[in-house]
């Protein structure tokens, strides 16, 4: 990879960030479509968070991606919020144009992707999310705008789902507090079920969300934790033959909805999923 003074800076910005694939993803596409551009980490610290952000302006970066914990904070430094952004109230893209912030959120069209690749009609179906914390409104936001017949939000404060609720104010929107009896009955109601928790992520790859007694052959599950790639809900969901959904397929679609943001090209989708599947370890079926 040639660098010079002409190269176009992206990267990702959050804390901690040891265990990103983002720059695995982004530099593959660009490599693959042959792009003087680079993606970094920029791994700051809660002090400093501000003035990274101006020193990203006056590097005259391309863009960068915004992660936990920054990704509500940033929506104040943005000069124009695209609609996705103020739809779920936090920015996980940034474009920079003409010197200023154009906050996006990608994670919306990242989260409902993989489910529309397996035909299914959101509009018809129950879903039941598992979380009420970012990613959990990443998804109920995408939900509602894909007009899903019903949504079931269960969180383990019940708190943090009723603000959910109020923030959404959904009619086929129903929030509560996540507990045995409430999951067991959510689950006879629900087609698909998301793991919006961060349960079952390395190095807790032995704990499940979901007990496998609980998991039917007719359910669609999708766990969001993409580390490790096959989570013990996943596993245990193939064995009683459900339908899955990788949480790494959410990762690759923000990407690719990212990059094209950035770059106004169409991504190079299967050269980022091989670099992702390399990251993860991921071994295809097949
Ligand atoms: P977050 O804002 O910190 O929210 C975490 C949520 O999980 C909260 O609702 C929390 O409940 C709940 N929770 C945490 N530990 C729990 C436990 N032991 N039992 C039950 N509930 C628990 O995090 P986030 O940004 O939403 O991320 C959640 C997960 O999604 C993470 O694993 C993240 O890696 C993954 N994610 C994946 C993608 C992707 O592209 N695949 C994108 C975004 C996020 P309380 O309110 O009670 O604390």
């Amino acid at each position: 990879m040639k660098i010079d003074s002409k190269t176009k800076i992206y990267g990702i910005l959050g804390h901690p960030l040891e265990h990103t694939a983002s720059p695995a993803i982004h530099n593959a596409a660009f490599r693959e479509l042959g792009l003087n551009a680079i993606y970094l980490v920029f791994d700051v610290k809660p002090t400093v968070f501000q003035d990274a952000v101006k020193g990203l302006k006056a590097l005259d970066v391309g863009g960068f991606n915004v992660t936990i914990p920054y990704k509500e904070r940033i929506l104040q430094m943005m000069a124009q919020l695209d609609l996705s952004a103020q739809k779920a109230g936090a920015v996980n893209t940034v474009k920079v144009e003409k010197g200023s912030f154009v906050g996006y959120n990608t994670d919306l069209t990242g989260f409902i992707n993989p489910i529309l690749e397996l035909d299914l009609k959101p509009c018809e179906y129950t879903f039941l999310i598992l979380g009420a914390g970012g990613a959990a409104k990443a998804c109920v936001r995408a939900l509602i705008d894909a007009g899903c017949e019903e949504i079931i939000v269960l969180n383990r404060s019940k708190e943090r789902a009723i603000a959910l609720a109020e923030q959404h104010r959904y009619p086929n929107l129903k929030v509560g507090h996540l507990n045995g009896q409430t999951l067991k009955e959510a689950l006879s109601k629900a087609k698909i079920v998301v793991n919006a928790t961060p349960v079952g992520m390395y190095p807790n790859d032995d704990e499940s969300i979901i007990p496998k007694a609980l998991l039917r052959r007719d359910l669609i599950v999708y766990d969001l934790v993409y580390r490790p790639v096959q989570t013990k809900l996943i596993r245990e969901a193939k064995e009683v033959g459900a339908t899955t959904i990788c949480g790494y397929k959410m990762l690759l679609e923000q990407a690719a909805e990212s990059f094209r943001i950035w770059t106004g090209l169409k991504p190079p989708k299967e050269a980022m999923l091989e670099a992702l599947e390399r990251e993860l370890g991921v071994k295809r079926e097949g």
